[in-house]
């Protein structure tokens, strides 16, 4: 009897502790939010990041516990899509919400000190771009892992910053720089770029070198939103002009090694490389190398050009490559947002220009 006195005030007291021990955590159904199951670290080194990022948005007042996981905002929005992200540093896929996604994969592509309206024209195409890859909204995903929706691999999805990285790449100045960013993702959260309803494929490139390129002429898919468009002030940001220029016995063997049977050689270089066709903006589809054709896009990859948008100077001895912009072309030019933007352009303006005849809608309008 005495006994089971004794430990039913011991469960008694356990209730009480356990009861304590909930109430510290934020209350019932806090850990179940949302926002706090994504928070899972993609780092093994430094779990806590996410958390941090989460805890130091900025809320319109400091609220401790229960409200921090609750927005006020939220009911009123459509319910944030959950992205599976292969992250290709831990060879895993991770959960991570769509405006979590769009932050750190800003940080990836874009200067922090970009214009405000620059930033936020990239955060929309961020995000339209992984709605389009998303399987839950249609799309194919990323074919880095089966479940994944995108990668962390500039090569392949888009560059993810990670916190870790954005700490290492920002260093002084990381609180301003995420706070800015931050701002452009915030002020844009759930806006994307839609053509007849649908979230578009929004690429994006560092400079076009003054006119953008037609999807059709790269990715051989012509889509109406990803027409060439010229691209004016670039020519005063980063990226616009570079050169490559390599002596014709090391340009021969490069080539020769990267197209077999091209046999190519160093003394009669200028009578064996010719472009053959260039896009209608301008970028070299195809060139002769000696006994070859090859594509634009295979000679920028095989010398690490910028750009398949290039001219040739031969010298004495030596083949200068003199180059405009750097990437594929298509879509959104970076430099040339930045440039819309340092003249007045706010973003739905910059995203409209990029992307022909789209629609700037909320994810709950989206089909
Ligand atoms: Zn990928």
């Amino acid at each position: 009897m005495r006994k089971t006195l004794l430990k039913g005030i011991f469960l008694a007291a356990l209730a009480v502790l356990a009861l304590f021990g909930l109430l510290e955590k934020g209350g019932f159904g806090a850990e179940t939010q949302p926002s706090a199951a994504p928070a899972a670290a993609p780092r093994q080194s430094a779990p806590p990041e996410r958390v941090l990022v989460a805890l130091e948005r900025p809320a319109p007042a400091p609220q401790a516990g229960l409200e921090e996981s609750a927005p006020p905002q939220a009911e009123a929005r459509a319910p944030e899509p959950i992205l599976h992200i292969f992250d290709t540093a831990l060879g895993k896929s991770v959960e991570m919400g769509l405006e979590d996604y769009v932050l750190h994969t800003l940080a990836g592509e874009m200067p922090a000190g970009y214009e405000p309206e620059a930033l936020k024209a990239q955060a929309v195409a961020i995000r339209s771009y992984a709605l389009w890859k998303s399987r839950a909204y249609g799309g194919g995903g990323c074919a880095m892992a089966k479940d994944a929706d995108l990668c962390t691999s500039s090569s392949h999805c888009a560059a993810f910053a990670s916190d870790e990285k954005m700490r290492k790449n920002f260093g002084t100045q990381y609180e301003e720089k995420l706070a800015k960013l931050r701002l452009a993702v915030e002020e844009t959260q759930g806006l994307c770029c839609a053509y007849e309803g649908e979230a578009i494929q929004a690429l994006f490139h560092s400079s076009s070198g003054g006119q953008t390129e037609d999807s059709a002429a790269v990715f051989a898919q012509a889509l109406p939103y990803l027409s060439s468009v010229k691209s004016p002030g670039e020519e005063q940001e980063r990226d616009f002009r570079s050169s490559l220029t390599l002596k014709n016995e090391e340009l021969a063997q490069k080539l020769n090694a990267a197209f077999p049977g091209a046999k190519l050689e160093a003394a009669k270089l200028q009578g064996q490389i010719e472009i053959l066709g260039r896009s209608a903006s301008g970028r070299v589809l195809t060139l002769r190398l000696g006994e070859k054709q090859a594509s634009g896009k295979a000679l920028r990859g095989a010398l690490g050009l910028k750009s398949t948008n290039f001219t040739l100077k031969f010298g004495s001895g030596e083949l200068r490559f003199e180059v405009l912009g750097f990437g594929h072309g298509v879509g959104l030019s970076q430099t040339g947002a930045e440039a819309m933007a340092k003249s007045g352009a706010g973003f739905r303006e910059i995203l409209s220009h990029y992307y022909q005849g789209v629609e700037i809608l909320p994810l709950s309008k989206l089909e």
